[in-house]
């Protein structure tokens, strides 16, 4: 146990090693084996460069451009890169949040408040459609039609149907973060611009990525602001663009649309406050971090690093398709392998892959759909890519000898049945105290378990988790 304020400080050495020494408990960031929560490109030296860069402004408070001049150059840097990354034309304007549920928050909350008159706005999704989307819904107050897709794509004339008076967002995915799949955006735009209704492409997964597969030869369709309709757009920094976490990019096709999005507060007896996120204070450490990255990598790094993941992904789904017991659950579009069982326990599989050092993702089933294993893939997998199909061969042979995940009998509960010692209980059966490299009872549990009660025992369990630290 660390102790965060002990009585005389600590030496400098001691603490890095300390933290270090944290560290290793963690996933492997770097290596091309973890397929979620991080971006790999495998670059040498870029690491340490937006190290650097961070240090270099990780003191600078974002809370005002004409204090730190710094900040504003950097940012509106970065908006000019991604508007002409992503079709924008001399109207466009933008704002760098600090991640992907801000940006889209800041759009939910920009169209909300662009209708005053409405009483109770509503947001239409696809049913494939980022968790950040309901996020926003509940902390904004805003309804959230949530329309059924058509072979995991969004179905262009059911978001018609979904689109009533009180609409005052449409969105898409491009691609959907579960299944990596486009959504046909062009009829979407078309009908959303038909009913004067502004229209949000959620790209923060792919966006750095799409225009380089594209330019690559890949089959996808137009996505961003250069088709009528779309409104605004959202790219994450630290996904496809391999910057350090903290950092997105917001553009709206024109000022006007932007302009809900900001927050101006000057009745108060302090400075006036006006917020464009949501976010006051705020380092300059993330912001110059991805401009160095940005810079470093540059246009033609990034069509080398779609190169690369379009290989890797070529290489995995080829894995799946060959290995019997699993198969391809989406098509693997863009980067991301999405797999579904063929007779294995698909939670059983996953923990037989973290036994030979593949990080994967579990999905839980969702309406028809089944529980899938999801790989996000990046450049650094093209290194790794072919000992995954030995190892997956491997891994569902050991599934299939070990047989289902087998569960406690658990009485019928409901979300308002789950109490701090229940969870606690629940968890030391499930053998949690120990680490999380057997995950498939717990998975196999939550699976079976409606969505709101699936809700209610991660909320008891990371409570559970989050506990004030006592001094050892
Ligand atoms: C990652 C992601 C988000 C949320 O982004 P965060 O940076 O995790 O807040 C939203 N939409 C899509 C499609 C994503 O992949």
């Amino acid at each position: 146990m660390i102790d965060a304020l002990p009585e005389k400080g600590v030496p400098a050495d001691q603490i890095l090693a300390e933290l270090r020494g944290l560290r290793s408990a963690d996933l492997p960031t770097h290596g091309g084996r973890l397929f979620a929560y991080v971006y790999d490109p495998a670059v040498a030296g870029l690491d340490e460069l937006a190290r650097q860069a961070y240090a270099v402004s990780a003191s600078v408070n974002g809370l005002d451009p004409t204090a730190f001049p710094s900040l504003l150059a950097m940012e509106n840097a970065l908006v000019g890169a991604a508007a002409r990354l992503l079709g924008g034309d001399a109207a466009t304007v933008g704002s760098v949040t600090g991640g992907g549920t801000e940006s889209l928050l800041l759009a939910v909350k920009a169209a909300r408040d662009a209708h005053p008159a409405v009483a109770n706005p509503r947001l239409v999704v696809p049913s494939t459609a980022h968790a950040a989307f309901a996020k926003a819904a509940h902390y904004l107050r805003v309804g959230l039609d949530v329309v059924p897709v058509r072979e995991l794509r969004a179905d262009p004339a059911a978001m018609a149907a979904a689109i009533g008076p009180e609409t005052v967002l449409v969105a898409a995915s491009a691609p959907s973060y579960a299944h990596g799949v486009v959504d046909p955006i062009p009829a979407i735009a078309a009908v959303a611009a038909e009913r004067g209704v502004r229209f949000h492409v959620d790209a923060c997964f792919g966006g750095w990525l799409l225009p380089y597969l594209r330019r690559l030869g890949a089959d996808l369709p137009p996505f961003d602001l250069s088709v009528p309709g779309v409104t605004s757009i959202s790219v994450d920094l630290h996904k496809y663009a391999y910057a350090p976490k903290g950092v997105s990019v917001l553009l709206h096709a024109t000022e006007e649309l932007r302009r809900p999005q900001y927050f101006a507060h000057a009745d108060w007896p302090g400075y006036p406050m006006i917020n464009p996120v949501v976010s006051s204070t705020r380092s300059g450490g993330p912001i110059a971090a991805a401009v160095a990255t940005l810079r470093s990598i540059g246009d033609a790094g990034y069509l080398d690093l779609a190169a690369a993941t379009r290989e890797a992904v070529g290489i995995l789904a080829g894995a799946v398709t060959a290995v019997d017991g699993v198969r391809l659950h989406a098509p693997p579009e863009t980067s991301v392998v999405c797999l579904a069982s063929d007779g294995v326990d698909l939670f059983v599989l996953a923990d037989e892959l973290t036994a030979r050092g593949w990080h994967t993702q579990p999905q839980m089933a969702y309406r028809e759909m089944p529980p899938t294993i999801h790989l996000t893939v990046t450049a650094a997998v093209r290194a790794t890519a072919a000992s995954f199909r030995p190892d997956l061969a491997d891994a569902v042979a050991a599934a299939a000898a070990r047989g289902p995940a087998q569960v406690p009998d658990l009485p019928p509960l409901s979300p308002e049945m789950i109490t701090p010692d229940l969870v606690a209980g629940l968890a030391a059966d499930l053998g949690l105290g120990d680490g999380f490299s057997r995950m498939a009872e717990v998975n196999t549990l939550l699976n079976a378990a409606p969505p709101a009660l699936r809700e209610a025992l991660l909320t008891g369990f990371l409570s559970l988790l989050q506990r004030p630290a006592a001094p050892a």
